[in-house]
């Protein structure tokens, strides 16, 4: 950069101010720079609860210092629901969180999970179950014989989360819950 270059910089930060850095970024990230996000959660993902459980699991990461939140004064019940049970995980685990206002980042991003320093995090994706939502809905449950056999053939590393409906289930009718797979019933 020539000297008169560089004055001139001076001269128009003096006018201007310094430039944020990296501003477009941290707005992205709830006033983030990527560098420290960990995971985040879009729009769609945190009405998954696959999705929330699985930022829920990364707050075990080590390097976990803050979470971010963005609410909006238009959040449904549902999502002040989702916010509530982040916070009171978070909390348990020590996590402080913040609530950024949905009006100053209008990005698809609204929970960041971030660390103190630079990490530069690969993927910064949650890691979701691959279970069906229903099927996920229902672990615990006792399922009939062609949803249970679904599971076994399809997502073998979650079969022990099901039972099968035996004898007794099935002499009384005994209502599967994975309604989207007994649409005809
Ligand atoms: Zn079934």
């Amino acid at each position: 950069m020539q000297p008169e270059d560089k004055l001139q910089q001076y001269v128009q930060q003096g006018i201007h101010g310094v430039p944020e850095l990296k501003k477009e970024e941290k707005q992205q990230y709830l006033g983030q720079f990527r560098e420290r996000v960990i995971k985040v959660l879009t729009q769609e993902q945190v009405l998954d609860p696959r999705y929330v459980d699985g930022m829920i699991q990364a707050f075990q990461d080590p390097r976990s210092d803050h979470l971010y939140i963005k609410t909006s004064m238009h959040s449904t019940e549902k999502e002040e629901k989702i916010i509530s049970l982040l916070t009171t995980k978070a909390k348990k685990v020590k996590i402080p969180f913040s609530f950024m206002d949905g009006d100053a980042y209008p990005g698809k991003i609204v929970v960041v999970l971030a660390a103190k320093e630079a990490v530069d995090e690969p993927n910064i994706q949650v890691k979701a179950s691959s279970l069906p939502l229903d099927f996920y809905q229902n672990r615990g449950k006792t399922l009939c014989k062609n949803c249970y056999q679904e599971v076994v053939q399809k997502y073998p590393q979650y079969q022990e989360e099901f039972q099968q409906a035996g004898f007794w289930h099935r002499l009384f009718g005994y209502p599967c819950p994975i309604s989207s797979r007994h649409t005809n019933d």
